[in-house]
């Protein structure tokens, strides 16, 4: 039971997985409170192509959203493997196992859930001052990594934005390729790495990374997307065997590493890449977003309703688990912003770096994890 604190109007900013999530979630809790939330793109229009999400980390929402686990899994590409090319090798890792679906494909099954609460975002309508949600009683900024909600507030929330300084440019490409692969190369365009694996039987996410000498050197910054395009499927004209880039506002960005000292203020409070963005490297981002607005729904059913208890709760209890991964992610970051350098190694102890970049996986777990890699590395080993 809600105490007579429960919220009356709810404001979301930003239809995101964050946003439509908390937005399903909210409504569901109160039923009878004026829930809105609004996103300045049309529907089905979203930056990137497909992002990696693991069925097995869905799991926790399998107590609250049964349905939605299942619906999403029906979406999800699987494969077992993931591949390193470096050097003319290919080397397998075999036994992490990763899904990925399509971000359009994710919103939609948001939104059919929302619907399903009677509501459906505002689309095409740009916030640009945070009085437009006026006596709101509850403001979740969901507003994603450039949000308005953290932007106005920055000294409150001790916003900290770090820019990385590799370059990269998220395309998508018009083929499978057949597990999680990252391509490393120097050509006489210089280093480059890219992130490919499907998302769809018939697209992947091509995401091409370079560092930011390199950039500096090809002029990168002058290149309109189309151009930006063209050379990037020059440069993997091997790995792409005929497919073709697709741009969608394919621009190059460096990626800012953003956290907040403080999670909430007065009404406000941040969930998802608005609230702190993780490398997309470990492809956690978007199940953290969902956990986010999982952890801030339980905190308000725990506090009965009660906003200002709720939000301090939120954090208390979230804080420590984001960190954990927060550490995970810069680990892998920081060796993605040394690739050039890390590929002065032999292909197999690259490969055998890559795995354990980000200290996740222990060197005792890698072995049952991943046997047969670790049997053909040790071979290499012993033979060297
Ligand atoms: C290159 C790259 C690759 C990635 N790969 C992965 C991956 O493989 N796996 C993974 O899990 N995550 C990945 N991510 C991260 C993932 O995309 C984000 O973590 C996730 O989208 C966060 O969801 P969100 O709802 O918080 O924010 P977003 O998805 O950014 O949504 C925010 C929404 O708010 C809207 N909005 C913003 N400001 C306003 C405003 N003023 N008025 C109205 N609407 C507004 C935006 O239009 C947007 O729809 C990747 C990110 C990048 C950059």
């Amino acid at each position: 039971m809600m105490s007579n604190s429960r919220p009356r109007k709810i404001r979301i900013l930003g239809a995101g997985p964050a946003g439509l999530y908390a937005a399903y979630r909210l409504k569901r809790l109160f039923p009878t409170a004026d829930v809105a939330v609004v996103e300045q793109n049309p529907p089905d229009v979203t930056f990137g192509f497909g992002v990696v999400l693991s069925a097995q980390g869905l799991q926790f929402l399998a107590d609250d959203d049964p349905e939605l686990v299942r619906a999403i899994s029906g979406g999800l590409e699987s494969w077992q493997d993931i591949e390193i090319r470096i050097g003319g090798e290919r080397i397998r890792i075999d036994g992490i196992g990763f899904t990925a679906i399509g971000r359009v494909i994710l919103l939609r099954l948001l939104n059919d859930k929302l619907r399903e609460v009677g509501l459906a975002p505002i689309f095409g309508k740009a916030i640009t001052d945070l009085s437009e949600f006026g006596d709101a009683d509850l403001i979740v900024g969901a507003d994603g990594a450039n949000s308005l909600v953290r932007s106005k507030n920055e000294l409150e929330f001790g916003t900290k934005i770090e820019m990385l300084t590799n370059w990269f440019a998220w395309f998508g490409a018009s083929r499978p390729f057949d597990a999680l692969t990252q391509t490393f190369k120097v050509t006489d365009s210089g280093p480059f790495n890219a992130h490919h694996y499907r998302y769809s039987p018939t697209q992947s996410t091509f995401l091409v990374e370079t560092t930011a000498a390199n950039f500096e050197r090809c002029g990168l910054a002058k290149f309109s997307v189309e151009e930006s395009r063209g050379f990037c499927e020059k440069v993997f004209a091997d790995v792409l065997e005929g497919a073709q880039l697709v741009s969608n506002r394919s621009i190059w960005r460096q990626f800012p590493k953003i956290t907040n000292a403080r999670w909430s203020y007065k009404n406000m409070v941040l969930v998802g890449d608005a609230l702190r963005t993780a490398h997309y490297s470990i492809g956690s981002g978007t199940r953290l977003a969902l956990e986010d607005v999982q952890a801030l729904v339980n905190a308000i059913e725990t506090s009965q309703g009660d906003i200002p208890a709720a939000l301090a709760l939120y954090e208390t209890q979230r804080r420590p688990v984001v960190e954990k991964l927060l550490d995970a992610a810069a680990r892998s970051a920081n060796w993605y912003e040394h690739f050039d350098q890390n590929m002065a190694l032999a292909p197999w102890e690259f490969a055998h770096e890559y795995i354990s970049r980000s200290g996740r996986v222990a060197p005792d777990r890698l072995a049952s994890t991943c046997p047969e890699f670790v049997r053909r590395y040790t071979e290499w080993k012993s033979g060297k």
